[in-house]
């Protein structure tokens, strides 16, 4: 029994890879590095660096390693840019997630979760949101997640496959042993931006609309750790193995915070003031969105960090480090300028 996970060395991949670890399990990973690290997957994983749609190659890793299952994280995340770019996500998101399903059903795969998205509901007519809404996607990234999801629904109809799939709301935190956290750059993601400007890595940062029918105006979102998420595939997981049915199960916490919450939250835990500017709605966003996750409660996940301050410590904790290796990292570049030019070679600071 092996699981393969793909998009492993990314940021929710990478956190799943150690709730694996942490319980004794090695998997292996799938990625081709396009956002993720290398050093992200621990050493003792085997790291495959490679396409999701390249069938063959996704075959013969289920031959070979005999993966019985897959877990399936690798995809654009950026509601904007799949706005801007739409048949860039549909290619990432859904043609290839076809593909990884061909190689699945071709090689007899028994069980499938997959990493939807709350962006699948929309602007929903219920908060919190149950599993039985009517999806209604505002973005090409919400609806190329939904595609992907009536695929996995009808492939797992006419075989012998069960699925679950996980609707994440919204992501964030970092391992709280430091291990792992958020790296991409170029990251639009709340408290990522949040702390970064906390961080005076950006001058300022914006809040994108001040005019949606919530409290204060800014959209409502349910902030959901990364290290519960994990083991919330963990849940999945031992579910299909212990022979329960394909299921499709929301994963949030059941309470919403605003983005000035959110701002005012970062700001405390982070301990220093920022500015904020206020800016137009930002296209595809609905207005609020929280989760009832009842349904995966039932199989067994237990969050263990439903508590908004204490995620965007364990996040903080990890951008000082890396602010700290990317000053680290600036400061050696600096030497190789200045030592380059033997002039200047005295002003290399050590
Ligand atoms: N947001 C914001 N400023 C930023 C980044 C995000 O005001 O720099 C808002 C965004 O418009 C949305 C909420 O924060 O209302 C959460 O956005 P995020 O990109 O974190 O996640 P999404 O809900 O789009 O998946």
């Amino acid at each position: 029994m092996t699981t393969l996970i793909t998009g492993g060395a990314g940021f929710i991949g990478g956190h799943t890879v150690l709730a694996f670890l942490d319980r004794g399990e090695i998997p292996i990973v799938l990625d081709d590095l396009s956002t993720g690290s290398r050093e992200a997957v621990p050493s003792n994983v085997p790291l495959v660096v490679g396409d999701v749609g390249d069938i063959e190659l996704v075959s013969r890793l289920i031959r070979t390693h005999r993966i019985d299952a897959i877990l399936h994280f690798a995809a654009k995340i950026i509601v904007p840019e799949s706005v801007a770019d739409p048949l860039k996500y549909y290619l990432s998101n859904t043609v290839k997630t076809h593909a990884l399903l061909q190689a699945a059903v071709k090689g007899n795969l028994k069980h499938f979760v997959f990493s939807s998205s709350a962006a699948v509901y929309g602007n929903p007519s219920f908060t919190p949101v149950s599993e039985a809404a009517r999806p209604s996607p505002l973005s090409p990234y919400g609806m190329s997640k939904l595609m992907s999801e009536y695929m996995l629904v009808d492939a797992s109809a006419a075989c012998s496959l069960r699925h679950m799939t996980l609707r994440y709301f919204n992501v964030a935190g970092a391992d709280p042993a430091g291990r792992h956290g958020q790296s991409t750059p170029g990251a639009t993601h709340l408290i990522k931006v949040a702390l970064e400007t906390a961080l005076r890595r950006r001058p300022y940062m914006s809040i994108y609309g001040s005019d949606y029918p919530t409290p204060d105006g800014t959209c409502v979102r349910d902030y959901v750790h990364v290290s519960d998420l994990a083991r919330a595939h963990l849940s999945a997981l031992d579910h299909l193995r212990n022979g329960g049915e394909s299921q499709t199960l929301n994963c949030g916490y059941g309470r919403g915070y605003s983005v000035r919450e959110v701002v005012d939250s970062v700001r405390r835990v982070a301990g220093v003031d920022f500015e904020t500017r206020q800016a137009p709605r930002r296209a595809g966003d609905p207005a609020s969105i929280v989760a009832d996750s009842d349904q995966l409660k039932k199989l067994g996940w237990k969050p263990e960090f439903d508590d908004l301050p204490k995620m965007i410590e364990h996040a903080h904790d990890w951008e000082k480090k890396l602010t700290a290796v990317a000053a680290a990292r600036e400061q050696r570049s600096g030497m190789v300028r200045f030592a380059d030019n033997s002039n200047y070679a005295h002003a290399a600071v050590p």
